[in-house]
């Protein structure tokens, strides 16, 4: 069971070695590491996040959001392999064993257009995936929030099946957002999920999830939403993430979930850990 943050959350003022006791008070054991600009790290935070994969927290990592491996522009594609190939190296040297990437976009948004920059994805990780050594890394490409982004569940299934190291990230806040408000009830949620299950048996227990609420309109996601906070309308946030948690424990999923909350990951990844221990 996995539950933590995404970076370091606005309200820990610390270093970053005091980060981990914090999380702890709040019985958060995970991490979502954001390479918002790269896959870089100072030798000392490399140490640090070691050490606490070593105590007991669970490390994932974001990939930085100019990867774009479904891109039109093959020079694109190409530097974003290289990035990919840094940042699984990376990865092993701190014992991160899940990175999150966004598929991209760029792409004609037609059937054709995204069904091109799909395939394209698909041999650009296959390619760069079978020129290293994954060790236990597990890549993660995640739902896209906007409707023109790509990263459907579908696609993020047809990624999965036919790219031996891909998981599935089903962030639900994008799910949700990128069809203009779809999880209206946790019957819903728990199809999408389902259908997940029944495409990719075997890589449905790798689940990851971001979970969150968030404001979008009719191109899908406009902004993450503080935890607690209501809709523009005044309406309550969504998608409902007490339907989630229990969604998780009627299914029996094994939880590794990050919390991207506007400035308050922390406030909702506790509140998500404590009612799926309830
Ligand atoms: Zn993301």
């Amino acid at each position: 069971m996995v539950f933590g943050v995404a970076g370091v959350p606005t309200h820990y003022k610390g270093k970053l070695s005091g980060l981990f006791p914090w999380l702890k008070e709040m019985n958060l054991n995970g991490v979502e590491i954001q390479c918002t600009y790269g896959f870089k790290m100072s030798d000392e935070n490399k140490k640090l996040y070691k050490e606490m994969g070593e105590n007991g927290f669970f490390l994932s990592m974001h990939a930085p959001y100019y990867i774009n491996l479904g891109s039109l522009n093959n020079q694109v594609v190409g530097r974003s392999k290289s990035n990919m190939k840094e940042g699984i190296e990376l990865a092993k040297s701190i014992g991160v064993t899940r990175i999150i990437f966004h598929p991209g976009g760029g792409h004609e948004n037609t059937i054709e257009g995204r069904q091109h920059a799909i395939k394209q994805l698909i041999d650009a990780v296959n390619e760069f995936t079978s020129e290293i050594d994954m060790v236990d890394v597990r890549l993660y490409p995640e739902i896209g929030g906007k409707t023109a982004s790509l990263g459907s569940l579908d696609e993020i299934i047809e990624i999965c099946k036919n790219c031996k190291y891909c998981y599935p990230c089903i962030d639900i806040a994008h799910l949700h957002a990128r069809e203009i408000g779809s999880l209206t009830s946790k019957e819903i949620l728990k199809s999408k999920l389902q259908k997940i299950k029944d495409a990719i048996p075997e890589k449905f227990k790798y689940i990851h999830f971001h979970a969150y609420t968030i404001n979008y309109g009719e191109k899908g996601e406009i902004k993450h939403l503080y935890f607690g906070d209501t809709m523009p309308d005044g309406s309550a946030g969504s998608p409902n993430l007490d339907d989630f948690i229990a969604v998780l424990k009627e299914m029996n999923i094994e939880p590794w979930v990050i919390s991207e909350a506007l400035d308050s990951q922390e406030l909702s990844a506790k509140y998500m850990h404590d009612l799926y221990v309830k």
